[in-house]
């Protein structure tokens, strides 16, 4: 392994001050893969001065000047997607089939963007009486933007070229476990696409060190941060401290309704979809599957029947590849163990044997549990594994009632062939997303966020552009 990765600052590599490196795994073979750089609150202050210099003219720069570089960032992203789809597979352990279908949504987000960059555009207010009033939209200045594991370069360009566009500039700290693309972009923005040294810097490290580090920078101005609740708890303290905006996107344990009413050819393989997609490794992922009693005994049969037809494995075109650290793999073997002592029946999978086919990877079989009930922790608690629960419903209200029971409130799906029904549902789901008929359907223009303990804020779509901008209102005596 020669691997190494250090942090992008004013448009250059730079050593960490320590000296020091975390390193980063293969999850299918679970050998090491790169040496990451070690970042610490010295690195970080690097970093934010960068962003704070290049602040002034990045904003001041005609907005259609900054779309233009945003949008040949999306095409060189495009015609590299080989090779960062590589390097994704590589940290992420994801199926090489599917690391080129996120790289492209991340080029798409640069694309979005970069068309909307003179969207953040005033108002005139109507004051009358001899005043002229009117707002700006304005960047914030330096913004923090912290992302997580699963999808990283798909979940840092949803946060970076927003902000970009709206004038602000970066500093961008990605999971220590997979560093490498969303690095290998900002490099890409300032030596190939005409993004000027500073607009984008990348910092990496450790969430504690790094990631706190730049969240309490005195000059940072907002922080957009993916993750999970607890990290999320410890940033908004420091936020809190700070005064400074915060967008959280974080877990979820979504509900995936399926009515008697519903196709079930395209519910099955839907509902199967949902939650074994990366490994389950998707804040989104539909992991509480509520089944109408009628249907849930045949429900159970054709799923565990799809199940398995299913690829596990570190086959490039397996549907499901391993998880992406070992902790993980402690933790979903650690739900398990729960399920099973809190009387959660496997239907498939909830054990730990391994197909000799995986070798040292960090595979789990996909898993469905029957005989749960809401109130258990493995129906609870966010897995981030293929783990599904199966809870039987009688109606519509017990449906609704037991899918809001929940801390969380990320997305949820419905599969009705009844329009009334769904749009009834959707209005009372308490989560951010709702999808029906196909789950986590949607693009980069569908706005996303959570409700209660996933979080606050939205990111994606039109939307978005507002998290990156405070508003100004400017009031003349005519
Ligand atoms: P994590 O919270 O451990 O880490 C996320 C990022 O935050 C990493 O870059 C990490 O280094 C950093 N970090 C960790 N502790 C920090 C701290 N105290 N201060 C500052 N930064 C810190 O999450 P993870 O394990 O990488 O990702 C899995 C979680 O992310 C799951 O809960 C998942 O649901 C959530 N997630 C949410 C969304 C969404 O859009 N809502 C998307 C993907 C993942």
């Amino acid at each position: 392994m020669d691997k190494v990765r250090d942090h992008f600052i004013d448009g250059a590599d730079v050593k960490p001050g320590s000296g020091a490196y975390v390193q980063s795994f293969n999850p299918c073979k679970g050998t090491p893969e790169a040496n990451i750089a070690r970042g610490n609150a010295a690195d970080v202050d690097k970093a934010v001065t960068a962003a704070v210099a290049a602040f002034p003219d990045w904003r001041r720069r005609r907005p259609i000047e900054r779309g233009r570089v945003l949008m040949k960032l999306a095409e060189k992203i495009r015609e590299k997607i080989s090779e960062l789809a590589a390097i994704e597979s590589a940290e992420t352990g994801k199926p090489l089939w599917q690391s080129p279908l996120e790289i492209e949504v991340a080029a798409q987000y640069f694309e979005f963007y970069a068309g909307l960059v003179n969207l953040p555009e005033g108002e005139k207010v109507g004051l009358g009486g001899g005043y002229h009033s009117y707002t700006v939209h304005e960047p914030y200045g330096a913004v923090g933007i912290i992302t997580p594991w699963n999808a990283p370069l798909n979940q840092g360009a949803r946060g970076i070229a927003p902000a970009l566009a709206a004038g602000n500039t970066v500093v961008a700290k990605p999971s220590e476990f997979t560093s490498s693309t969303t690095l290998a972009v900002a490099k890409m923005a300032v030596e190939e696409c005409g993004m000027p040294p500073g607009v984008f810097n990348v910092v990496l490290g450790e969430g504690p060190e790094a990631g706190a580090a730049l969240v309490a920078h005195k000059s940072i101005r907002k922080v957009a941060f993916t993750g999970s609740v607890r990290a999320g708890r410890e940033i908004g303290k420091i936020a809190a401290e700070r005064i400074i905006p915060l967008t959280l996107e974080l877990g979820g344990k979504s509900p995936n309704i399926v009515f008697e009413d519903a196709t079930l050819a395209d519910a099955v393989p839907g509902s199967i979809r949902a939650f074994v997609l990366n490994a389950g490794q998707v804040c989104l992922a539909g992991t509480r599957l509520l089944v109408q009693k009628s249907i849930h005994d045949a429900f159970v049969d054709q799923l565990v029947a799809g199940l398995g037809q299913i690829k596990v494995g570190p086959q490039q075109d397996a549907m499901v590849g391993p998880l992406t650290t070992r902790d993980q793999l402690e933790r979903v073997h650690g739900f398990f163990d729960l399920a099973a002592s809190e009387g959660a029946i496997a239907a498939t999978g909830g054990h730990k044997n391994r197909d000799p086919e995986w070798g040292d990877g960090w595979f789990v079989p996909p898993t469905v549990y029957t005989n749960v009930t809401n109130d258990m922790r493995i129906a609870r608690e966010e897995v981030f594994g293929p783990v599904l629960v199966v809870i039987p419903f009688e109606d519509e209200a017990d449906a609704i009632r037991i899918a809001n029971d929940t801390e969380y409130g990320l997305a949820a799906g419905i599969w009705s062939n009844d329009l009334g029904r769904a749009h009834r549902v959707a209005a009372e789901l308490e989560a951010g997303q709702i999808y029906v008929n196909e789950y986590q359907a949607g693009g980069v223009e569908t706005p996303l966020g959570g409700f209660k303990n996933s979080g606050y804020g939205r990111e994606k779509g039109v939307e978005a552009l507002k998290n990156y901008t405070h508003t100004k209102s400017v009031t003349i005596k005519l």
